[in-house]
């Protein structure tokens, strides 16, 4: 009976068998031995140091948490509206989620639409949840475009009542409870998104 140990930058999971203590160092905080079997503590990336033959496991989300690129897709909430952009704190990139910290980003009006748009209070209010797309990076903030047909608003409540609004037109939201009538730049999957909004 011969298992087979596992390659550097293989995907495993909790309890998953990686190799013997004649192969490789396990590392105490992501692996476990037993009668001189290793074992995966976590679901994660193995990381294999060639010259020391120390094996690990790299938690995935931790792995990629820090990613950001431009031309990645975020889904976030809206924080607060200046009079020239809105901040918006984002937990999601490219449909996976990022528990362990909040970014930032801000959407300048200029890259909102491909519309001119006069007034962000128009288009836009705290709370409402919105998918944009990355385009540059300050610091700690994140440069972001809603300017394209899937990107915008995805979920909105009535600013009066607070039920989720119906989609009544291209950029029109009606309440279905109190009647109310809003307006956003919508996504064009606006009530229909197959993403996780909260969590
Ligand atoms: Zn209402």
């Amino acid at each position: 009976m011969s298992k087979k140990s596992v390659n550097d930058k293989e995907m495993v999971m909790t309890g998953q068998y990686l190799g013997v203590v004649e192969e490789f160092l396990p590392d105490k905080h992501s692996t476990f031995v037993k009668d001189g079997e290793i074992f995966s503590t976590k679901i994660g990336i193995t990381n294999i140091d060639k010259n020391k033959r120390e094996i690990e496991v790299k938690p995935l989300q931790e792995d990629k948490r820090k990613v950001v690129k431009n031309g990645d897709l975020v889904i976030g909430t809206i924080l607060f509206l200046r009079q020239y952009s809105i901040g918006i704190s984002f937990y999601t990139i490219n449909n996976k989620l990022h528990f362990n910290s909040a970014y930032m980003g801000n959407v300048h009006v200029s890259e909102i639409s491909n519309k001119y748009v006069e007034k962000i209070q128009d288009v836009y209010k705290i709370t409402d949840i919105i998918r944009a797309k990355v385009i540059g990076q300050e610091s700690n903030e994140y440069k972001l475009s809603t300017s394209g047909k899937n990107l915008g608003v995805i979920h909105a409540e009535c600013i009066i009542c607070g039920t989720v609004l119906d989609k009544d037109g291209f950029n029109k939201l009606e309440c279905p409870r109190c009647g109310n009538i809003e307006y956003r730049k919508l996504a064009d999957d606006y009530r229909n998104v197959k993403d996780k909004l909260r969590f």
